[in-house]
């Protein structure tokens, strides 16, 4: 009987956890989930959880959906506080932070010049001057009001639009990995797109290996191991369009209102997926001193930038 018991204590160490992988499209590219569980059953459920809170915070923020909160939020009178779901305003508030500490090279008010460029990239045309002055005098992350005690939200310029591109994917990946830690299942990493939240390392290693991946898009530049943190890498390799010979990134350079001209790539190591998407982003558009600069002033931060190709 004492022996039974005594086995019944300690059954559950003898029961390993095993790696599952789970894969899905969303936000325009492929999230990918690893987390070690002790059955598939276990991990399916704080997948399905964990996919149910990305999806319901591309629901909120995507500029991709026609009614999404995010774009109604951009119709509404400029200068009038809008009441905002829980969800959007953290995203908003974390991006205008972002904003802030990054001097505007990170900028979520830059929709309407990303919104242009789009538009380059069908009609294989740079908009006019007229247009572009116009745009970016509808942006500037300095009128983009958080009221955090009312969950407001101000655009303070009329024509202003939000793009929370350059953030989202991380915010969602951090969502997603407290929802596979409530779950208790600390072993996971989410992977989306160029964007990476690992929580506690697999049973027994030292960390996750993460593969770097900037100038050629076959092989890694560099391999990182890591645990309870994020990476996110930007650049120009993903998705630029060429208009009359140049290349433009998507990635805006607030001083020109165009996409970056310049082969850019940049990794950063932070805490949360939030901070190394938005920074990854800000550190293409800044020079590469000041880049090394920022981040270094940033807590929990560090900066991997591979050799500059002309
Ligand atoms: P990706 O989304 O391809 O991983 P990024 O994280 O660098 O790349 O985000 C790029 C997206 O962010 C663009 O598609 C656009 O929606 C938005 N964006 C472009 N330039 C900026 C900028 N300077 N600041 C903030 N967001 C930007
Ligand atoms: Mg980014």
């Amino acid at each position: 009987m004492r022996s039974l018991l005594t086995w019944l204590m300690f059954s559950h160490l003898l029961i390993a956890e095993e790696r599952y992988e789970f894969e899905r499209p969303l936000m325009g590219t492929l999230f990918r989930i690893q987390t070690h569980a002790t059955s598939r059953q276990v991990a399916q459920k704080a997948v399905d959880a964990a996919f149910a809170e990305a999806e319901a915070i591309n629901e909120v923020a995507s500029d991709y959906i026609a009614d999404s909160e995010l774009l109604d939020l951009s119709k509404k009178p400029a200068g009038q506080p809008v009441a905002v779901s829980p969800r959007l305003f953290s995203l908003i508030e974390q991006a205008r932070a972002m904003a802030q500490i990054t001097d505007g090279a990170f900028d979520p008010t830059l929709g309407p010049l990303t919104k242009l460029w789009r538009e380059s990239r069908r009609r294989q045309q740079l908009p006019s001057e007229d247009v572009l002055k116009l745009a970016r005098c509808a942006s500037g992350y300095q009128r983009l009001n958080c009221d955090r005690n009312n969950s407001t939200i101000t655009l303070q310029v009329s024509g202003m639009r939000l793009d929370l591109g350059g953030i989202a994917k991380g915010q969602a990946a951090d969502a997603m990995l407290a929802v596979f830690f409530r779950h208790n299942l600390q072993s996971t990493s989410i992977t989306a797109g160029g964007d990476v939240r690992l929580g506690a390392p697999p049973p027994g290693q030292k960390g996750w290996t993460v593969g770097v991946r900037t100038f050629d898009r076959h092989t890694d530049s560099e391999t990182l191991v890591l645990s309870h943190c994020a990476v996110s890498t930007s650049g120009d390799l993903q998705q630029a369009i060429e208009i009359n010979g140049t290349r433009y990134a998507h990635i805006i350079d607030p001083q020109t209102g165009l996409g970056l001209t310049r082969s850019v790539a940049a990794t950063v190591i932070a805490p949360t997926a939030a901070q190394s998407d938005a920074l990854a982003t800000a550190c293409c558009v800044l020079p590469q001193q000041k880049a090394r600069e920022l981040i270094k002033t940033i807590p929990g931060c560090s900066f991997h930038l591979p050799e500059m190709r002309e």
